[in-house]
């Protein structure tokens, strides 16, 4: 069977037997992979295992395994680690919205589908998540994640009537209908919720900004008081769609709202 390498993140990972993992890889130039490592928490006698010890979750690595889109499960056969992102597992927030991007990788892109510009919008923010800013970089790879994966909630026009929704002072959001809905509409639409229009507007105004290297340049500083709302919004429209909770979502919103 062909080898092919490619560099990649760990989405996912379930111990297989004592000394093997299965892996959920993001490959940049393969997409979704599922990847056994046999010996993975095997040692040998010089105290090192095949694959450095281990694969640990969101490890960026260039990895070697074997390419056969027909198989559900590749044979991983080399695990080079690039970065194991040792600054993010201090910060827990961070590592909070580092994991739970990568179960949303996980659930939207198809297997063997390449996204190779997300990929790289992965890898960036992973960094970014480490640092002060943290909520407005996972905001900013969410918004082009949904976007690209075709999962974004409509946020201009009222799903109900096709009118522009954010001109009217107040806005609600339905997650069955995947959109904003406007005052005038409001009666038809039973799943709505209230939204703040200044969040719609401002995720207007990100969605608009300027980008380089594929990345949206002059983010501004977020808070969770503006992230969780938004990021609880864009979850229960991805619930909606796919049918199945988000198993991490509750260790991203603060524990008052859900
Ligand atoms: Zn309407």
């Amino acid at each position: 069977m062909p080898l092919v390498s490619d560099r990649c993140v760990c989405l996912r990972k379930v111990a297989y037997s004592e000394t093997s993992q299965i892996l959920l890889l993001f490959a940049r130039n393969h997409g979704l992979v599922r990847v056994i490592a046999k010996g993975a928490h095997r040692t040998t006698k010089a105290g090192a295992s095949k694959f450095g010890g281990g694969i640990d979750l969101l490890d960026l690595a260039d990895a070697v395994f074997t390419h056969d889109p027909e198989r559900e499960l590749s044979t991983l056969t080399e695990w080079s680690l690039r970065d194991g992102h040792l600054e993010l597992r201090n910060h827990l927030r961070g590592m909070y919205l580092a994991q739970y991007a990568a179960e949303l990788v996980g659930l939207l892109i198809e297997e063997h589908d390449p996204h190779p510009d997300l990929f790289d919008r992965l890898e960036f923010t992973i960094k970014e998540l480490a640092t002060a800013r943290a909520e407005e970089a996972f905001l900013a790879f969410e918004l082009d994640l949904l976007r690209e994966t075709g999962y974004l909630a409509e946020l201009v026009q009222c799903v109900a009537c096709g009118r522009e929704a954010a001109t009217s002072e107040a806005t609600y959001f339905s997650p069955g209908r995947g959109g904003v809905v406007c005052r005038n509409c409001e009666g038809v639409v039973h799943d709505r919720m209230g939204i703040d229009l200044r969040l719609v507007r401002l995720v207007q105004g990100i969605m608009k900004l300027p980008r380089a290297n594929g990345t949206a340049q002059r983010l501004p500083r977020l808070t969770r008081h503006q992230t969780d709302p938004l990021n609880r919004l864009f979850a229960d429209h991805v619930e909606h769609t796919l049918g199945r909770r988000l198993r991490l979502l509750r260790y991203v919103l603060a524990s008052d709202s859900g």
